[in-house]
Order: C-alpha cells, then sequence, then structure tokens
C-alpha cells in the first residue's frame, strides 16, 4: 500500500509516464547490445563493453532521475551536484561491469551479471538518494530498502539470463520486461523506503519548480543521447553484419563445393551444394558437421587437402576433399569448411585408367596389360613351369569389314570378343592387340594343353554373327601360333615373334588352322627379312637388270613386241627369281621405285633400238593402287622419248578384285596416253568373264600353264579353244605364254592363236634377240 500511494500520491505521474517510457526503450537497447557484446570479437569488445555500460547507465540514472524530478512530497526539494554526478559514474560502470561479467562463457555468468546489475542499479539508487535534500526530515524503511535491493537483483539476473536463455519465457522481449521491472520496483519501492516529514517554512532553502521541469527535460535530452548514440551505433553495425552475412552467404551459395560454417561445435550455416551432398531435406543447420563426415574432427587441417568420407543420408558413402580454414576474428571462432565431391573425378580416374590398360571396342585388355600380364606370367618368379603364347588373327576379318562396312567389323569384334572372354578358364588371359590381332596367355604342363584353348577359341571365333540392322550372318576364322615359354624362348618379344612366326604358317595353311612354333620357321622368316634389306639397296648397287623375252606372231613368225622381265643379281653373285622376290617387293612397299626403275629403263632401253617394237612391261596391283600411274607413265615416255603406241601394260586380274572401279578409271586413264593394257596370267586367278567385259583390253595373255598341261591333260585344250573363242568374240587378240614346243606352237597355229611367248621362241635375256636369230639382227 505504502508503495501504490507514495506512487500515485507524491509523484507527478506525467514525468512517471516520461521516466518509464525511457526506462523500457532503454532496456530494450541493453538487451540488444548484450547480446552484441556476446558476439563480439576480442578486438572489438572492450568497445561494445563501454557502449553498452554508457547506454545501460545512462538508461537507469535518467530513469530515476527524472522519475525523482516527478516525485514531489510536498516539501521543496534540491540535489547535491557531486553525488549525483558520482551515481550517474556507478550507474555506467556498474553497468559495464554487469555487462562484461553476462557476456563471459561460462554457466550462469549471465545470472551473475545480470545479479550484478541489480547491485549497480541499487548503488546508483540510493547514492541518487544521498544527494536528494528535501526541505523536511527524511527516515529510511529499512524493510522497503531491503526488498527493493532484493528486486533488484533477482529481476536483473532473471533479465540477463533469459536474455540468452531458450524455451518459452526467453527472448529478449521478455528479457527486456523484467529488466524494465528490474529497475522500476527497485525504484519506486527505495521511493516507498522513505518518509519525509516537512519542516517549518523558511527553514532551508530549495530550487523553483519551473526549474525541475527544465532540469528534467534536460536530463531527459542527454540521456535520449546517449542512448540513441548507443542505438545507432547497434543498427550500422547490424546493418554490417547483415551485409557481410548477405556476402558471405551470396559466397557460400556461388560456390560449386559444399560449404559449411562450424561454430561452438555446431552448423550454422550450409550452402546448397552441400545439402545435395548430404542428402535434401536433412536439417543441417544445428548439427555437427562429424554427423556427416565422421573423421572431420580429426583428420581436416587447416590448408590442406584431407580426403575423407561423407555418409549422406541414404547411408550412401561419397569420396570428399576437404579444405578448412579458421576464421579466428570473432570471440568464438568459426571453421569454413570447403567439402568437393570426388566421385565424378575417381569415376574419371578410374575410366582412364581402364582406357589405358584395355581395349575400347572389345572391352578386353589391350597391349600394355598384355605385355603386363605376360612378363608377369614368364618372369623370374613366374608360379608356372611352361606357359603357352597364343597369337591369334582372324581370317576373312577384311572381307567382312569390306563389304558390310566398319560398323558390321566392330559388330563382329565385339561379338567374338565376347565369346572368347566367356570361353576363358581361370589362370588363362585374353587381349586385343589392335585390328583383327589377339593374343591368349595360358599355363600349361604339357605342349598339348594349349589345344584344349586352341579348340574354345575356335567355337568362340567360329560361331556366325548376326549383323545388327541387316541380320545378315557372317563367320570368321582363325589362325593360331602357339611358342611356348621358355622352351621357344625366353625373352618376352622372342617369344611374341615366335608366336607370330606359327600364326603366319597357320595362316598360310590350308589343312590346319593352329601351329606350333619350330625352329624352322625362324631360319625362313631370318632369310626372308635379310633379302629384302637387301633390296632396298639394289638398285643404287646397280644389281637389277631388266631382261627382254620375244613376242611372235604365230602366223607370220613375225616379231610384235618384247616383254620386259626384271633380273637381280645379288652382291655374292646369286640370282633370285622375280616370282621370289616380287611378293617381298610388293609386302614391304619397295615394289613403287622398284617399278618405276623397271618402267623407266625399259623404255629408255626400247627408245634406243633400231627397231620400233613395242615392249610389254608387268605392273604390280600395289602400283595402280598406290601412285599417280597415268602422270608416272606419261612423264616417263616424255622423259625417254618413247611413242605412247609402243608400251603395253600387263596387269594380272588381282588388281581388278580388289579395287575393280578405280582401277578401271585408272586404265582409262593410261589409254587416253596411248598405251595398250593387257591382261596377264588369264585363266589362274577368278578370271570372270565380266573382268574382261569391265574393260577394253588389248591384249588377253593366256597363262603359261595351259600350255605345260596341253599334253597331259585333255581338258587344257577345250580350254585353250575356249579363250581364243571368246578373245575372238570380244575382239581381242590372244597370247599363249609359255610356249616350249613346235607341238604347242603347231596346235596354237592349228587353233587360230594370235601370239605366243615362250623358250621356244626365245628364253629372256639381256638383249631383245630370238633363238634363230643371227648377230646382225641385234638391236642398238
Ligand atoms: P609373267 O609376267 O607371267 O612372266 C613370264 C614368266 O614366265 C617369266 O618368269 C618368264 O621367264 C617365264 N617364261 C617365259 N617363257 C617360258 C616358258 O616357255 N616356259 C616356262 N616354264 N616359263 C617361261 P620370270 O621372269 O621368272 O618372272 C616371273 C614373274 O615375275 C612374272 O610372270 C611376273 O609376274 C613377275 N615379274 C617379272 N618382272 C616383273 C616386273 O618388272 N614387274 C612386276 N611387277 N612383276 C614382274
Ligand atoms: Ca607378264
Ligand atoms: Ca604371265
Amino acid at each position: 500500500m505504502r508503495f501504490l500511494t507514495c506512487l500515485t500520491e507524491e509523484h507527478d505521474l506525467a514525468l512517471v509516464g516520461l521516466a518509464a517510457w525511457f526506462c523500457l526503450v532503454g532496456s530494450m537497447i541493453t538487451i540488444r547490445l548484450l547480446d552484441r557484446i556476446r558476439h563480439a570479437g576480442p578486438g572489438s569488445r572492450i568497445a561494445w563493453v563501454f557502449l553498452g555500460g554508457a547506454a545501460t547507465g545512462a538508461t537507469i540514472w535518467c530513469t530515476h532521475f527524472i522519475a525523482m524530478i516527478a516525485y514531489q512530497p510536498g516539501v521543496e526539494v534540491a540535489y547535491e551536484p557531486r553525488l549525483t554526478g558520482l551515481s550517474l559514474l556507478v550507474a555506467i560502470f556498474g553497468s559495464a561491469a554487469a555487462l562484461h561479467l553476462a557476456t563471459r562463457r561460462w554457466r550462469g555468468s549471465a545470472a551473475l551479471g545480470g545479479a550484478l546489475f541489480g547491485l549497480a542499479v541499487s548503488a546508483m539508487h540510493y547514492l541518487g538518494m544521498q544527494a536528494f535534500v528535501a526541505h523536511g526530515m527524511v527516515r529510511w524503511s529499512q524493510g522497503y530498502v531491503a526488498a527493493s535491493v532484493l528486486f533488484a537483483v533477482a529481476l536483473g539476473a532473471l533479465a540477463f539470463d533469459r536474455a540468452q536463455g531458450r524455451g518459452r519465457f526467453a527472448g529478449q522481449w521478455w528479457a527486456t520486461g523484467l529488466m524494465v521491472a528490474s529497475i522500476v520496483l527497485l525504484h519506486f519501492t527505495g521511493m516507498a523506503a522513505m518518509v519525509v516529514t516537512p519542516f517549518a517554512p523558511g527553514i532551508g532553502q530549495v530550487g523553483s519548480s519551473t526549474a525541475t521541469i527544465v532540469m528534467a527535460i534536460a536530463v531527459a535530452g542527454v540521456g535520449t543521447l546517449v542512448v540513441g548514440t548507443g542505438l545507432a551505433t547497434y543498427i550500422l553495425d547490424a546493418q554490417a553484419r547483415s551485409d557481410t552475412r548477405r556476402r558471405l552467404r551470396e559466397l557460400l551459395e556461388s560456390n560449386v563445393d559444399g560449404m559449411a560454417i562450424v561454430q561452438g561445435g555446431a552448423i550454422t550455416a550450409t550452402n546448397a551444394a552441400f545439402a545435395a551432398l548430404v542428402g535434401d531435406g536433412a536439417p543441417i543447420v544445428g548439427q555437427p558437421l562429424s554427423r556427416w563426415i565422421a573423421d572431420i574432427a580429426t583428420a581436416a587441417r587447416p590448408d590442406r587437402l584431407t580426403q575423407l568420407t561423407l555418409t549422406a543420408l541414404d547411408g550412401s558413402e561419397i569420396p570428399v576433399e576437404v579444405t578448412m580454414r579458421i576464421d579466428p576474428r570473432s570471440s568464438c571462432p568459426q571453421t569454413i569448411y570447403s567439402i568437393r565431391d570426388l566421385r565424378a573425378r575417381i569415376a574419371q580416374e578410374r575410366r582412364i585408367a581402364h582406357l589405358a590398360r584395355n581395349d575400347s571396342l572389345t572391352g578386353l585388355p589391350n597391349r600394355t596389360s598384355f605385355l603386363e600380364w605376360l612378363s608377369r606370367q614368364t618372369g623370374p618368379d613366374s608360379p608356372h613351369r611352361a606357359v603357352a603364347l597364343l597369337s591369334i588373327d582372324l581370317d576373312r576379318f577384311k572381307e567382312i569389314n569390306d563389304i558390310h562396312g566398319h560398323a558390321a567389323g566392330d559388330r563382329v569384334l565385339t561379338r567374338i570378343g565376347e565369346r572368347m572372354k566367356a570361353a576363358l578358364l581361370p589362370g588363362e588371359f585374353i587381349a586385343r592387340l589392335g585390328g583383327d590381332e589377339f593374343v591368349a596367355v595360358m599355363p600349361v604342363a604339357e605342349p598339348d594343353d594349349a589345344l584344349q584353348l586352341i579348340d574354345r577359341l575356335r567355337d568362340a571365333i567360329g560361331a556366325p554373327v548376326t549383323l545388327d540392322a541387316s541380320g545378315i550372318e557372317v563367320a570368321c576364322g582363325m589362325s593360331v601360333g602357339v611358342a611356348l615359354w621358355p622352351r621357344d624362348a625366353t625373352e618376352l618379344s622372342a617369344l611374341i615373334n615366335n608366336a607370330d612366326l606359327a600364326m603366319y604358317r597357320a595362316k598360310a595353311s590350308i589343312a590346319v588352322d593352329a601351329c606350333f612354333y619350330e625352329e624352322e620357321m625362324d631360319k625362313t622368316v631370318r632369310i626372308r627379312r635379310q633379302m629384302v634389306q637387301e633390296l632396298r639397296t639394289a638398285i643404287d648397287r646397280g644389281e637389277l637388270a631388266v631382261h627382254w623375252q620375244v613376242q611372235e606372231a604365230v602366223g607370220t613368225r613375225a616379231i610384235t613386241g618384247y616383254e620386259a622381265l626384271l633380273r637381280w643379281t645379288r652382291a655374292d653373285g646369286s640370282s633370285v627369281s622375280p616370282a621370289h622376290f616380287i611378293p617381298l617387293a610388293e609386302q614391304s612397299g619397295l615394289i613403287l621405285p622398284i617399278g618405276e626403275w623397271v618402267l623407266r629403263t625399259a623404255c629408255a632401253a626400247a627408245a634406243s633400238w633400231a627397231e620400233p617394237y613395242r615392249i610389254a612391261v608387268n605392273l604390280s596391283p600395289v602400283q595402280l593402287g598406290h601412285v599417280d600411274l597415268p602422270r608416272l607413265v606419261q612423264q616417263v615416255l616424255l622423259d625417254t622419248g618413247l611413242s605412247p603406241a609402243r608400251l603395253e601394260l600387263e596387269i594380272t586380274e588381282t588388281a581388278m578384285i580388289t579395287d575393280p572401279v578405280r582401277t578401271i578409271h585408272i586404265l582409262r586413264q593410261l589409254k587416253a596416253i596411248g598405251v595398250s593394257v593387257a591382261m596377264d596370267d588369264f585363266g589362274t586367278g577368278y578370271s570372270s568373264l565380266s573382268t574382261l567385259r569391265s574393260f577394253p583390253f588389248d591384249k588377253i595373255k593366256l597363262d603359261r600353264s595351259f600350255m605345260a598341261e596341253l599334253n597331259g591333260a585333255p581338258q587344257s585344250a577345250a580350254i585353250i579353244r575356249a579363250v581364243l573363242t571368246l578373245g575372238e568374240s570380244l575382239h581381242i587378240p590372244v597370247l599363249a605364254e609359255g610356249v616350249e614346243t613346235p607341238e604347242q606352237l603347231a596346235f596354237l597355229r592349228e587353233q587360230g592363236c594370235d601370239e605366243a611367248q615362250g623358250y621356244l621362241l626365245g628364253r629372256p635375256g639381256p638383249l631383245p634377240v630370238r633363238v634363230e636369230d643371227a648377230p646382225e639382227r641385234l638391236a642398238g
């Protein structure tokens, strides 16, 4: 009751209202500053504590002072200035100390700080009351004094505690209310504790009441300035902090890597990439990062890349690379984690590693893997006593590729690759080296053990493959060569080489598709290789020569021309048949320079002859495919001065088979130059009528094998007759090769054959002569 009557009867309520408003605004700001101090970095903390102390001190002091001015005890009152000033200092520094204490990080520091605040308010109040000079006698009620201090301390403690507590009765508004209550209750309970008994008028002198109103407004004004400064600072700071936060947010979100900011053990912010990584929908903020990355605390180091595992919400484990940075500026340091998803990179690395070790078409191991495997199997630590190396080549694959296209070829390889892989037993290995070349490796006890794998491979390769688009079925054969380690070779390259040699033998054989390596093969190959080596320099060393064989009209025995035949005499004096070295020259590409040399030499020689005989020069299919032949021929004719009409080029059917369209195109160009074209070795190859029809050949050269068989095989005569009839109907003259006996020549004459060539008429020789010719008929 005393409290209420004191408030209503002894106070100017308008001023009390001003005091209450001031108290409310000040408290609100204090509570906000309290929060700000808690989050201030070590550098700015003292400034914030001072600012908070000033604002809080000003709040309680102004509230007190305005309320005091509102107090009208019915006597004149005045204030002693020094004590009044001192009470302001007590309010400011007491508040500062309270705020400092309340924002420490130990348990209960907030309540303790709040209690200190209550004490500061009390100290300020009663010190201020000491400055109160009333024109009367002042008595104090001890009970009220004690109660007022108790209120202030308890409510202050509660206010500061609730300011940072969580839950229903917590938060800034509760804290503000409690702080206001603390100040107001202290003040009015304290006022109720005081009873003023007026002296008789005239005793003592106090100020006028207008002066006290002015003073109240002045105090409120100054207080508002102080508190307003605190508020303005707080707002500017909050603005700056929210800008920083927004910028940080943008920075976080713009990062493609997962980002998480951790403060005090819990995540305070993350970005979308992090949420996607752990699986959307999981609550993240407030959780420890170790919930997803178990080893994060122990393994991650500042400014270093660490590879860890992140367990996503669905339990899947994601390899990640983590970098961390500790930001020490704030009082509670925050750690910024950057978390990179490594799945794509690891998958790519794996793919690259796979590509490096496997063939991209069939997925089988490639040459690199094969060499590694083989060297392990045949190395010093090999667990096997013997290992078989199988060199595998597909038959008819090139045809499939040519006829059905590359896609079909790829399909065949893929399918056969799959089947071969499926046919393997444990310990067996297969790889694709490129094209239609494969190899297999297997440990063997006996050489014949390899046959089992060969049987399985034969089934895998030989089974038909259906081509996707057309539904056409194609099938390959195989040629396999086997070399055994260590029997056939201990060294890797030699072993591979030997398996290849055996494979070539198998390819050449019609009877078998698999051959084991024998030493003999090595010798043949060595000799061939040596020969190619020597052939390379044969032109420069003058070991090549052109010989001439005469061609005659069967009826008149007149010379119709000479065929140029190449001769090679090696450095050691031995001569090699062109039937031997021409295929070698074709395989090695040497046929191109050699063929050009023959053409040039033959034309030059013929141009110098006294008689303008026609000459026939053999062309390899390789020359037709690889040189700009028409231009070369024209150039040679120009250089040597030989008339095009005197040159005849002999080609075999093989050239017509591989690329008929192109070949015919080239032959037309040749004919346009004015040279003639003969079909050589007719009757041995494919000899299809269409070959003859597709191009207007100037001559058909009937192969010499028909002459040789003329006496033995009666059908030879029939064939010769048929060819002669064919030539007649197509208006193409026929020349019979290999005429060795007068009987053969008589037969040809009987049958109406146009021309003949053979040992009977003349053997090939360095000069264009015929057998019965006298030396005076020599040319040149
Ligand atoms: P070819 O074009 O069929 O040449 C005829 C071959 O038959 C020559 O063998 C010749 O000596 C031989 N010959 C001639 N008359 C008779 C005979 O009455 N009885 C027998 N048994 N053989 C006879 P040569 O000179 O050994 O040539 C073999 C093959 O080498 C030639 O067959 C030709 O295909 C090729 N050749 C020769 N010189 C060249 C050349 O300069 N360029 C190309 N590309 N190939 C050539
Ligand atoms: Ca010929
Ligand atoms: Ca011939």
